[in-house]
């Protein structure tokens, strides 16, 4: 069967077509500016570039083009429509309601909308990525998988913020915690490297790209994350913040004179290391302004944003009485030696020490400590996708 993956923004969309006889990735693309001037599909076989330029009013648009762009005469990979056996959507929030993927329906449905309320930028995308699908394959499943079921098996202590209580019972703040979908593959994925059953081990994974999180894994499970409430907790990031004392934001809308949008768009948008740096929020940009440039504050938003990593790993350890392995995953976690060895230096009295010689690896499945390390550390590129298409194949 042929799982189409879709992964939508509110004026983007990620896709896969997965063939799960083999697990093979038959094509991925990349719709940009939905709605806007310069829309434009790009999609890749086999390595291929095809780009199709053209107005696209909304996401059934969208979506029309991924569909004549998989069944293309010339380019596609597909004959027709009917091949596509099920749609998995990538959802950001399944709220306290969804600690598994569903399949969608008309209840799903309702409780999405619901969701909304905790994630207004990215759950009314997602909906509207699966309300597209369902008017151009109606009889075709589907699924969603959520960024946030992962880490519903944290317990009450790791989720409960210490506000008044009626604000979780009431208006359902709570840490829920996101890039679910990664950190379970990263963290199967390391136990299988491991030889070993997941269910023994402690593990820590780092999800370090544009947007960054660090999960604490026992036995299987989710017991600890960065991201919260939203994903704008935890690491500082491209642009977001990450943990900050709250009496900064009423302090600075006083002094600044801001609004609820200029500060929530500083903290989004204007913070992490684009902020400290000045020079990007892109981590190559920074290493070079850093180390071809000699740019302090481009060295300083890679030293603050390693020296963050390192203390939730610390912390995790603390929470687990111990770990087994730590992984690095995502954009920078896969692609940058530097980072990787800057986070785990110091670390080697929990007995994880970065071999340099192996640490050399970019984007490739390493084991990357030394022989004689007892914490194991490794680099694992994620598959989100391969998730949401393992488990739409499972719930059809
Ligand atoms: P992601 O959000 O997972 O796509 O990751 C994006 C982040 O990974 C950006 O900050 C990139 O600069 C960073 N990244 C990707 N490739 C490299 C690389 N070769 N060296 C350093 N950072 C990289």
């Amino acid at each position: 069967m042929k799982i189409l993956v879709i992964n939508c923004g509110s004026s983007s969309l990620k896709y896969q077509l997965i063939d799960m006889e083999n697990e093979k990735c038959l094509a991925l693309g990349l719709v940009e500016r939905i709605g806007i001037e310069g829309s434009k599909l790009t999609q890749k076989v086999n390595g291929e570039k095809f780009i199709i330029q053209e107005a696209m009013k909304d996401h059934t648009d969208a979506i029309r083009l991924v569909i004549g762009a998989l069944i293309d005469a010339q380019h596609g990979v597909i004959k027709e429509l009917s091949e596509i056996g099920a749609v998995g959507h990538r959802v950001v929030h399944g709220g306290e309601k969804y600690a598994q993927s569903v399949k969608i329906n008309d209840d799903v449905m309702k409780i999405l909308e619901e969701c909304s309320k905790l994630a207004p930028l990215h759950n009314p995308a997602n909906i509207i990525g699966i309300n597209a699908c369902k008017v151009l394959m109606p009889s075709v499943p589907m699924v969603a998988v959520f960024d946030t079921a992962f880490h519903q098996t944290m317990p009450e202590v790791a989720y409960i913020y210490p506000l008044p209580y009626d604000l979780y019972t009431e208006y359902g703040v709570r840490k829920y915690g996101f890039h679910g979908t990664s950190h379970r593959y990263v963290s199967s994925k390391a136990a299988e490297m491991m030889g070993k059953d997941i269910k023994d081990l402690k593990l820590i994974t780092c999800h370090l790209g544009n947007g960054a999180s660090a999960a604490a894994i026992e036995n299987g499970k989710s017991v600890e994350t960065s991201m919260g409430f939203t994903p704008l907790e935890g690491i500082a990031m491209g642009t977001r913040c990450g943990s900050i004392d709250p009496a900064i934001l009423t302090y600075i809308m006083k002094e600044k004179n801001l609004t609820i949008e200029q500060v929530n768009d500083m903290m989004n948008k204007e913070s992490g290391v684009f902020g400290i740096s000045g020079v990007s929020s892109d981590f190559r940009d920074i290493e070079d302004a850093a180390w071809k440039d000699g740019n302090h504050r481009a060295q300083l938003a890679i030293d603050v944003f390693c020296y963050k990593v390192k203390k939730f790993i610390g912390s995790y350890v603390a929470v687990m009485g111990g770990v087994d392995a730590i992984v690095f995953t995502a954009g920078l976690g896969e692609n940058s030696p530097e980072t990787r060895e800057q986070i785990c230096k110091g670390l080697e009295f929990l007995g994880a020490t970065i071999d340099n010689a192996k640490n050399n690896v970019r984007g490739k499945e390493a084991e990357i400590s030394t022989d004689d390390s007892t914490t194991k550390i490794f680099v694992i590129p994620t598959n989100e996708e391969l998730v949401i298409a393992r488990d739409t194949l499972e719930l059809i």
